[in-house]
């Protein structure tokens, strides 16, 4: 059995501590599309200099500078340069070459008037305006030289430095992998989403919210179906999730003190616990732990236990590095829904950003001013759920109706979680708290 007396942790300290349990995974080479969003994990370098020739800024005439330096100044056109083809004309003193933007300057000219500076007038060019020497013309290697370092380890691959990686011919590229996460629902009373509950039933909500998260945060879920509230069934759940190579276990249901709530106990079972609950509501109860590696178990594999997975990848080796070899990490996480969600969204997404290499894992915030006031006396951290609306005097946020840890639709209509501090037990209307945005997207 568990040690009930454990000391119930603040959400910072849980925090900390599964921060501290998660390892960055290794790399893959993934093509450019695939890598945005990303966490780079080697050094890239330019392959040559961009533009690689010096070219023209603008549309106009490439000149030698000496010739217009006073104006107006009559020049010969002796050609004509597209972006794209290389001028076979040199510019000799007294004659211009017609150029378009990106077009490499043509041997003897320094220096582009643009159109709007001349007047053309049959075989001969009149430049109105004297440009400095040099203007409208760009360098080779003005963007980046060859053999400069563009990117960096540890650089989150935004569209900008995607555009970087094709600039320099990187058409594959290595970036910290993405996180499996092994999803395993647990109840009696849950039934997978496309069946009809009967009677003392409840469709299976938690695996599909949990998922979403999961692809959200970069990770990619692997949904294990619904364990029934049995100790064999739950330890059976998070070996499969071992064979299925998860880097991070997340179970809904059965981590409180009811009767049947065994996910402790198969925690303890299948590896060690580190914490089953934090100051926190909703979401009390969350139990938080390593799972040992299949090798470490004496060989059992699935032999003889009661099995509804249907034989999916058994045998494979557990993940490693991910985890430094201790264990897979398991997040237990509360059944109701809310409670559900939020704890993984306090928990699971910081956890899984550091396993793909990120270093800021905060979450969005916004300040708000609550219209109605609050009253509550435990002590715990709250997270509300409540719909903003942006006004000239900033944000107002209103609970979003029923504040049970049961209720979902609560969180449908949610556009983020008010944060309420221990020590706060009242707060009148108009009082400021801070928001964890759930997302932009609504
Ligand atoms: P538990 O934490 O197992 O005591 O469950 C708490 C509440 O959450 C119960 O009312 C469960 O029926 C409900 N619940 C548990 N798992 C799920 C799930 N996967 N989807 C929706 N509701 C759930
Ligand atoms: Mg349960």
């Amino acid at each position: 059995m568990p040690d009930e007396r454990r000391p119930v942790l603040s959400v910072e300290e849980a925090l900390e501590h599964i921060l501290a349990t998660v390892h960055v995974l290794e790399p893959e080479r993934v093509g450019l599309l695939e890598a945005a969003g990303r966490v780079l994990a080697e050094e890239v370098t330019a392959d040559g200099d961009i533009p690689p020739l010096t070219n023209s800024a603008m549309d106009g005439y490439a000149v030698h500078r000496g010739d217009v330096a006073r104006t107006p100044a009559r020049l010969r056109v002796v050609g004509e340069v597209a972006a794209g083809h290389v001028s076979q004309v040199r510019v000799e003193p007294g004659t211009a070459v017609r150029i378009m933007t990106g077009a490499p300057l043509p041997a003897g000219a320094d220096t582009v008037v643009r159109f709007e500076d001349t007047r053309r007038d049959g075989e001969w060019v009149e430049v109105l305006q004297s440009p400095v020497t040099g203007a409208n013309v760009r360098p080779a290697g003005e963007d980046v030289r060859a053999g400069q370092v563009v990117l960096q380890p540890g650089q989150v691959l935004r569209p900008q430095e995607i555009g970087q990686l094709a600039a320099v011919g990187r058409m594959k590229v290595a970036v910290v992998r993405r996180p499996r996460v092994a999803i395993l629902a647990t109840g009696d009373e849950v039934v997978p989403p496309d069946q009809t509950p009967g009677p003392g039933q409840i469709r299976d909500a938690n695996s599909y919210t949990v998922a979403a998260q999961v692809q959200a945060f970069g990770g990619v879920p692997l949904l294990l179906g619904v364990a029934r509230d049995r100790e064999e069934w739950v330890r059976q759940g998070m070996r499969e999730a071992l064979a299925q190579r998860a880097d991070l276990i997340i179970t809904s249901g059965g981590v409180s003190v009811g009767d049947f709530d065994l996910v402790k106990q198969a925690l303890a079972a299948e590896g060690e616990m580190h914490f089953w609950s934090l100051n926190m509501k909703p979401g009390r109860p969350l139990a938080f732990g390593q799972i040992r590696p299949l090798s470490q178990c004496g060989g059992t594999g699935r032999g003889g236990l009661p099995s509804h997975w249907g034989g999916v990848a058994g045998g494979l080796p557990p993940a490693s590095g991910g985890t430094g070899g201790v264990g897979v990490p398991l997040l237990g996480l509360p059944g109701n829904p809310v409670a559900a969600m939020i704890s993984t969204e306090l928990f699971a997404h910081p956890a899984l950003l550091k396993m793909q290499g990120f270093t800021d894992w905060s979450r969005p915030k916004v300040a708000a001013r609550l219209t109605q006031p609050i009253a509550r006396k435990d002590g715990r951290r709250h997270y509300l759920r409540v719909r903003l609306r942006e006004t000239d005097a900033g944000y107002e946020a209103t609970l979003t109706g029923d504040q049970g840890s049961g209720i979902l639709y609560s969180l449908v209509q949610a556009d983020g979680l008010a944060v309420i501090p221990e020590e706060v037990d009242h707060l009148p209307a108009g009082a400021e708290v801070e928001i964890l945005l759930l997302s932009r997207i609504r």
